[in-house]
């Protein structure tokens, strides 16, 4: 018997490279956090990059590290993708796997994993193992034997962040029978003195780099849920309506593509819960304002789904290397997924790079815009779409094109300078965002 679990262990071994036991799977405090993440950059000085995106309430900073060929800079056509863990503090294992991921890529990359190389080399990813170091401090006291439910749940002001970010989606809603803005929404006025520092932190974060992809790790369930949290009708208490964005069918295939990458959360029941193919739609579950990843959809570029990975919040160090193997591969075919759609350079006649241009997808009212360098990115389903290019000053651009099930198609755009008469150009509404309706509060792992 013991034998035989030997040769079981050493089959994970060698499945993984990694030791499956010893100091590799502790629970990292914040100082403990810091130090692996400076270790990883040590290791892997020249693919990697850590700066803080801001200070928790404490004064804790909200490091990320960065993996690229090129780090620090945006290469034009490459895409930015994040990880993002712990915004919950009691919610752990993201922010432990965010870590070992960490150190996986690193790791793979020095001894020439060509999958990990070439990721690497293509794509700029961004991990923030925690977004909540305040309320992880606050739950790691306890130990994972007695933290309950709620305790470090929230900042250190106990304020509950994925409850936070400015209300977009009654805005949203409104838009979408009045033929208004549909991506990109104004904030409220005075939005910077409406949310917590780590908000803050995290929604200037989203202003500084075009990220085209996200996750956000939770614990408490165990389903990939996918946009929009919250309900359009947020005034129906206690019911619970799938509330689709106009990507919905791409949503449900990136939740789809974590849960089945996944060892066992697929497989639909999971912590006493059901939920078919290990997906859901946010509202489809229980309705939820102010969450971050409505935000990311409907503010940025960034389409963002929310990783529930644990049934236990704060899981013993014990529990760690199971779940990093049932993780691994996941973490690694979702971030590859941000290769996928239609990306491309928008010029002028002159071959000039046109920065910030709007890019439609017929039959798809969510539009995204290019960055400042003139690339743009926009994930599509297999399939053949029409799509138009249109900026300030140009006339617009339309073609047609067909999407495969790999490697995003190359789509370039080349405006022409709109006559005098065609230089009013599609003028959304400047409206404010109206304060948000009061919603009721569910505290759900979410
Ligand atoms: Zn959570």
């Amino acid at each position: 018997m013991q034998r035989w679990l030997g040769a079981v262990l050493l089959g994970l071994m060698g499945l993984t490279g990694l030791p499956a036991s010893g100091s590799d799977f502790q629970h990292h405090r914040y100082e403990d956090m810091v130090r692996a993440l400076f270790a990883v950059q040590r290791q892997c000085p020249y693919v990697t990059r850590i700066y803080s995106v801001g200070r928790s309430v404490e004064g804790r900073h909200l490091y990320v590290l960065e993996f690229s060929d090129h780090p620090g800079v945006h290469e034009a056509l490459e895409p930015e993708f994040k990880y993002v863990g712990n915004m919950h503090g009691n919610e752990v294992l993201g922010r432990e796997l965010l870590i070992k991921f960490s150190e996986f890529l690193c790791e793979e990359y020095r001894a020439g994993n060509q999958r990990i190389t070439r990721l690497i080399h293509d794509t700029r990813i961004h991990i923030l193992p925690s977004m909540n170091p305040d309320g992880y401090e606050v739950a790691a006291r306890q130990g994972p034997e007695l933290n309950g439910y709620l305790v470090g749940r929230g900042n250190a002001r106990d304020v509950d962040l994925n409850r936070n970010f400015p209300d977009l989606n009654a805005l949203m809603y409104y838009y979408e029978k009045n033929k208004g803005r549909n991506h990109h929404l104004p904030l409220p006025d005075n939005w910077e003195q409406q949310v917590e520092p780590e908000t803050l932190a995290v929604i200037k974060w989203m202003q500084s780099y075009n990220f085209v992809l996200s996750a956000n790790l939770h614990g408490g369930a165990v389903v990939a849920n996918y946009p929009f949290d919250k309900s359009r009708d947020a005034r129906v208490r206690g019911r619970s309506t799938h509330s689709a964005t106009p990507d919905d069918r791409l949503f449900r295939q990136l939740a789809r593509t974590y849960s089945y990458a996944h060892s066992w959360m697929h497989k639909a029941w999971n912590c006493g819960d059901f939920f078919e193919e290990g997906i859901t739609n946010g509202a489809g579950w229980y309705s939820l304002s102010k969450g971050m990843q409505d935000f990311n959809y409907l503010y940025t570029n960034c389409f963002e789904i929310t990783l529930e990975l644990s049934c236990d919040k704060f899981p013993p160090a014990s529990a760690l290397p199971r779940e990093w193997l049932g993780n691994r591969e996941a973490l690694v075919l979702y971030l590859e997924q941000v290769h996928h759609g239609i990306k491309g350079m928008v010029y002028d006649e002159n071959n000039n790079p046109v920065g910030k241009a709007e890019i439609s997808v017929a039959g798809i009212n969510h539009d995204v815009t290019g960055g400042v360098e003139g690339d743009y990115f926009r994930l599509l389903l297999p399939g053949t779409y029409t799509v138009t290019a249109s900026a300030p000053g140009y006339l617009p651009s339309t073609s047609t094109v067909t999407v495969g099930p790999a490697e995003a198609t190359r789509l370039d755009f080349y405006l022409k300078t709109a006559p005098k008469q065609h230089l009013k150009v599609k003028h959304h509404s400047g409206k404010r965002n109206p304060s948000s309706l009061k919603a009721p509060l569910k505290l759900g792992p979410r």
